[in-house]
């Protein structure tokens, strides 16, 4: 068809799955550098290149069978072509005829047509038949040029065809047309690495077949089939790593077992400022009974935010220090680094525990000193950003590693900080009881069940669900722009109320001048409210462009209620503690993520007070306006989650990004949960049947697994 076809339909035999598609018969030089350039150098690639849609392809008529309504296919030669120009409209007329008859075809804004179709050329066209002046025509008709020197295609019956991601260079139709070349011959050399009893009893179809039938497939049936086999590898490959990640790690890596008993849990708790929930008392439970035993720890305490994951955190990293070993603690910003570092140090006074900081801003001798004290063991506790990952980082005995907020890590950083203990055996292969710390993450974003087996298998889960006592629910409320002034004013009469305020802005300075429908950023919110609403408040800016000791001045003051709103960007957004705070105002809410307001909007209602919270902003979009309405709506973060999920999907909210791991090509979390627990199954018990995936069978899956996973898993020493 479009493409250049000797008409040769015999492919030699020396084709293989490594054959470069340079190689291919009928394959153009351009074609193939374009190819190469959408990632796809050899016939394997190749069949691993998915369609991302089908099209259903009508059966094809004869002109006089064209009647309106109907979607139909035709072809016929070309009689006549016009381009129309009528005001700024554009279109683009041509008459198709066939021995039966005459058909009008009208394209609209397609211009560059005129330059493609010609009078006398053949033409494939598919589209929904239409009446207009009493006649028959197809407006913006799929076509399709027949190439004069091949043979012409088969009349066709229905049927899906296949629509690829392409480029420029080579186009969807091309790449179907060398596929339809190769397709027989490479799938029949396909190896599986899953056997037929295996399959048949999960009734998944060989993988030649599934790639037969995603590639020309002959029924929808066809389609959901090969995509249920290549979602069910996905699982399988990445459940099965994880599987064998969580098993190395209880097996051939050891961490210190760490002492604990009535004392040192007393000594503990007399620290903390005030007696842990039921919640809390679980989490620490749960942590005391892994943390004294020699298995590496892996687990992730999920609770919402305010829920009081610091102190737990606090109490593990104690445990470390009271057995002579060290904790650390690890946060994805400085600010919330420095704020964990002031809390802990004020519950610490006098107790003989050494503390740290370590973040970018210590200048490169404080760094230095930092780090020899780490080293030899003259810092007990260390909070940090990620900072503490650098590669100078040793400690003289790490024990108990904390990340806080977890979710704005990836799996690889927490993968590095699980080395740091152990640096200097893991530079050796020998990692046969290499001393490794207990690894413990902290979360507020929950993560569906379903998910959180699939990305954090190799995690345990311990969930604080309820807050401390006497909290009032945050109250939520939408605002318009055209409200500002009155929600300022309520601002004013909060704090006149003895309350102090955030008022959270997407940017520091857009260089706007702050008109209705600009971004107002911060420099312009803080003019307007110390000339205005808050005129005679204290009114302090915060954010990232500060220096680390005047952030922490303003911070201190704020604390102390010597500054009464702070006017910040979102390095507020996690972790910031600040229980006087009572309302906060989001300015330009609609362009902020659900999880984001979410964690913003827990700053406040900390204390006894209750909070209160305003999204300002008029949303654009029909994104935006949900999450303003879900915000309102819920205080609950699980429920939240489960609406980002449903407004944005699985790829987004746990893309790469946040996860670390490889998105899925087919699967589909949340639609194929089904699948997922059965992969789940599978994977769990191979390898407890060959926990090296050395049987002579499993030599295929064990290299797809490991292509796939390895890397980012940190497999490479398994086996
Ligand atoms: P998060 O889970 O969001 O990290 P924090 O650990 O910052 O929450 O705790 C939120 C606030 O609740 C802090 O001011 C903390 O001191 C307080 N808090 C934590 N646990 C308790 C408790 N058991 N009783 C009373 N207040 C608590
Ligand atoms: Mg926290």
């Amino acid at each position: 068809m479009g493409s250049p076809d000797t008409g040769e339909r015999v492919v030699p035999s020396e084709i293989v799955l490594t054959t470069r598609v340079g190689q291919l018969p009928g394959v153009t030089q351009e074609q193939a550098d374009a190819l190469i350039r959408l990632g796809i150098p050899n016939v394997g690639h190749l069949l691993t290149h998915l369609p991302s849609r089908y099209e259903q392809e009508e059966p094809e008529t004869t002109i006089d069978q064209v009647v309106p309504e109907r979607v139909v296919s035709v072809r016929g030669e070309v009689s006549a072509t016009r381009p129309v120009t009528f005001g700024r409209a554009r279109r683009f007329e041509a008459v198709l005829v066939d021995h039966t008859g005459r058909l009008d075809l009208v394209w609209f804004h397609m211009p560059y047509l005129a330059k493609r179709i010609h009078p006398g050329d053949r033409l494939l066209v598919q589209g929904k038949a239409s009446e207009r002046n009493h006649k028959v025509q197809i407006a913006n008709a799929r076509w399709e040029l027949l190439d004069p020197d091949a043979e012409e295609p088969e009349e066709r019956d229905a049927r899906l065809r296949p629509v690829y991601p392409a480029s420029e260079a080579i186009g969807s139709r091309a790449i179907e047309a060398i596929l339809e070349r190769v397709l027989e011959r490479a799938t029949d050399q396909l190896p599986d690495h899953l056997d037929e009893a295996y399959r048949r009893a999960r009734e998944l179809p060989s993988l030649a077949d599934t790639y037969r039938m995603i590639h020309a497939p002959e029924s929808q049936a066809d389609v959901d089939n090969a995509r249920r086999r290549l979602a069910y590898d996905e699982f399988l490959l990445l459940q099965m790593g994880v599987a064998l990640k969580r098993r190395h790690l209880r097996e051939r890596l050891q961490a210190p077992e760490l002492d604990w008993n009535e004392t040192i849990d007393q000594r503990i708790r007399a620290r903390l400022p005030f007696t842990l929930t039921m919640a809390q008392d679980h989490a620490v439970q749960e942590l005391v009974r892994d943390l004294t035993r020699p298995v590496p720890t892996n687990r992730m305490v999920q609770g919402d935010v305010g829920s009081g994951k610091t102190v737990v955190a606090l109490y593990a990293m104690l445990m470390a220090v009271a057995s002579g070993h060290q904790g650390a603690l690890m946060a994805p910003t400085e600010l919330l680094a420095e704020q964990h570092h002031a809390s802990i140090d004020a519950m610490l006074a006098g107790s003989g525990v050494r503390t740290a900081l370590l973040t970018g801003s210590l200048t490169p001798g404080e760094r230095e000193s930092t780090l020899a004290r780490l080293a030899s063991g003259d810092v007990d506790l260390i909070v940090g950003t990620h900072a503490l990952l650098g590669g100078k980082t040793a400690f003289r005995s790490l024990a108990v590693a904390v990340i806080d907020e977890q979710h704005r890590f990836g799996v690889r950083q927490r993968a590095q900080l699980r080395t740091s203990g152990t640096r200097a055996e893991t530079d050796t292969a020998e990692l046969t009881s290499a001393v490794t710390p207990h690894v413990i993450v902290m979360t507020a974003t929950p993560i569906p069940r379903s998910i959180g087996l699939t990305l954090f298998g190799d995690l345990d889960l311990s969930v604080i669900d309820a807050l401390p006592p006497g909290r009032a629910p945050i109250a939520t409320t939408v605002e318009s722009n055209a409200d500002r002034g009155r929600v300022y004013g309520e601002v004013r009469a909060e704090i006149d109320a003895g309350g102090q305020a955030f008022v959270v802005v997407p940017a520091i300075d857009t260089g706007s001048t702050g008109g209705d429908d600009e971004l107002r950023d911060l420099r312009a919110v803080m003019d307007e409210l110390e000339s205005g609403a808050l005129d005679g408040k204290r009114v302090a800016a915060l954010h990232g462009r500060l220096k680390r000791d005047t952030r922490a001045h303003i911070m201190e003051r704020f604390r102390s209620g010597l500054i009464d709103c702070l006017v910040a960007t979102t390095v507020i957004e996690v972790g910031v503690d600040v229980p006087n705070a009572t309302v906060m105002v989001v300015e330009h809410a609609d362009r902020f993520g659900l999880a984001q307001l979410h964690q913003l909007r827990g700053r406040v209602g900390r204390g006894s007070k209750p909070g209160r919270c305003v999204l300002i902003g008029d949303p654009t979009t029909e994104d935006g306006t949900l999450r303003l309405a879900a915000m309102a709506k819920t205080t609950s973060g699980f429920e939240l989650a489960e609406r980002d999920l449903e407004i944005r999907g699985p790829g987004e909210v746990f893309g790469q990004r946040q996860s670390g791991a490889p998105p899925f090509k087919v699967a589909d979390l949340l639609a194929d949960g089904e699948l997922l627990s059965m992969a789940r199954r599978d994977a769990q018990g191979w390898i407890s049947e060959a926990p090296n995936l050395d049987r002579a069978g499993d030599a295929l899956i064990r290299r797809r697994m490991m292509k796939a996973h390895g890397a980012w898993l940190g497999l490479g020493d398994v086996g």
